[in-house]
């Protein structure tokens, strides 16, 4: 070093803040962090700057940084914002008003991180996208599927429609030239064969790939093919079954439907058969998404009032519009199949259970969107979790399905999922303890993403209700 820097150096050691004197952007001090790796409670001060975590310190050395903005969190608890990794938005163009108004009630309610499990409006999902990576738009960070990739004639809008193995690598194509974060699998009309070629094109491209499962391939053949993530029970239960064999031979034959097939797989449920499989998925590393909450809901339609629902006044006319397709076909259900229904959710809450204790991968997903009647952008990520412990799944585990295990299925376990340097900075700031409480989620005090500080009555006061 010549003299001249070395004289700039002493200059700034006496003159500025030094190098142990930092000042960070800003400083969460006082506050509980829930390690989700332990489950222990640490007493912290965390430090911002820019959009990162830049160091969490021991309460007892406080004082040995300073920051341009303090906040006392007077004993509250420090958690990474929630990730819901099961999401939609579509309804087509004239809902996107109304989908982008899903954003705010996302961060009001500390979630952070969605993971769009495909839709209609990929346009328009991917400026918002951008907007918020750009501080340009309030909004919790979106990680795309883009559309769903699905058969001939596809039930939901916007779907690429795969007739021929020839249309996957144009598929894929695509979704490689947005670029989106996973592949989105649908089954309303895809063939099995289909499916385990799209799997198999993914694998080798080493894209992620979630999805539902046509019943004519089995859970086993799915997981072989090297399919990453498994969404909804259905599947599951179809691999846990003692005649999935037969059952898969009658659907191949059009001799069974889909709901047909559900109480003749429920009932033939295997335990030795579940071990096996689970194990499978354990293996092979498949994350599993419960969506708890939206079965109990919909399994319910026909006899809960919803009308006066709070969270529906900030959904607009056109989402609630949406609604009444499910409510219509509630009520169409014979009373058998209205029990078959409720019978079946009964046994996907013990299902999610064993999964948990097989050690599968779990990751939380509302399913929230238009045409998923009640199931409200938010809130329905805290009734997840809450499903999850009623289940049985210990408070702290169904924590982690939510940022933790939501960051390493997108593989993005380097930026989000913990609270510790070098991540971003998204946390949620509860009044209460969730790991005695599950319902604390929802207390929450303040919301920071990416380094900015939201505080929780603001983000209230910017809903839109209708
Ligand atoms: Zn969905």
């Amino acid at each position: 070093m010549c003299n001249k820097y070395l004289i700039l150096w002493a200059l700034c050691l006496i003159g500025c803040a030094g190098p142990h004197q930092e000042v960070y952007d800003v400083a969460l001090i006082n506050g509980r962090v829930i390690n989700l790796e332990t489950g222990a409670l640490e007493p912290k001060d965390v430090y911002i700057k820019a959009n990162r975590i830049a160091k969490v310190n021991d309460r007892d050395q406080a004082g040995a940084a300073h920051a341009k903005e303090t906040v006392d969190l007077n004993g509250k608890y420090i958690l990474p914002g929630f990730w819901d990794n099961h999401v939609h938005f579509r309804g087509g163009d004239s809902l996107i008003g109304e989908n982008k108004e899903f954003l705010n009630l996302f961060l009001a309610n500390g979630i952070t991180s969605v993971r769009d499990a495909g839709g209609d409006l990929t346009p328009a999902v991917l400026q918002w996208k951008d907007e918020i990576e750009n501080k340009q738009l309030q909004g919790p960070t979106i990680f795309t599927s883009g559309p769903k990739l699905d058969g001939k004639n596809p039930t939901w809008a916007g779907s690429l429609e795969i007739e021929t193995p020839a249309d996957i690598p144009k598929a894929l194509d695509s979704l490689q030239a947005i670029p989106t974060d996973f592949v989105k699998l649908y089954e309303s009309t895809l063939t099995g064969e289909n499916y385990l070629h799209i799997i198999r094109a993914t694998e080798q491209r080493g894209l992620i790939t979630s999805g539902h499962m046509p019943f004519t391939v089995t859970l086993a053949e799915t997981v072989e093919a090297g399919i990453d993530g498994i969404e909804h029970l259905y599947y599951v239960m179809k691999g846990c079954a003692a005649n999935e064999a037969e059952i898969t031979a009658k659907m191949k034959a059009k001799e069974l439907g889909f709901w047909e097939a559900m109480p003749l797989l429920l009932s033939a449920y295997d335990d030795s058969v579940a071990q096996s499989t689970f194990k499978r998925l354990k293996d092979h590393r498949v994350f599993v998404v419960p969506t708890l909450h939206i079965g109990e809901t919909l399994s319910y339609l026909d006899e809960v009032d919803h009308t006066h629902d709070p969270y529906l006044n900030y959904m607009g006319p056109g989402i609630r519009k949406t609604y009444q397709g499910r409510i219509n076909g509630a009520m169409r259900a014979s009373q058998e199949q209205r029990r078959d229904r409720k019978q079946l959710q009964r046994f996907f809450g013990q299902l999610a259970k064993s999964l948990h204790s097989a050690e599968v991968a779990l990751m939380a997903g509302s399913d929230s969107g238009a045409y998923n009647s009640y199931t409200y952008p938010g809130i329905s990520l805290h009734k997840e979790l809450e499903a999850m412990v009623t289940a049985g799944i210990p408070p702290l585990d169904a924590l982690r399905t939510s940022a933790p295990n939501g960051a390493l299925f997108l593989e993005k376990d380097a930026d989000y999922g913990y609270v510790k340097e070098n991540k971003i900075a998204d946390l949620v700031i509860l009044n209460g303890n969730p790991l005695e409480r599950i319902t604390e989620t929802k207390n929450i005090h303040m919301v920071v993403k990416e380094g900015v500080v939201h505080n929780k009555m603001k983000l209230d006061a910017q809903l839109k209700s209708h």
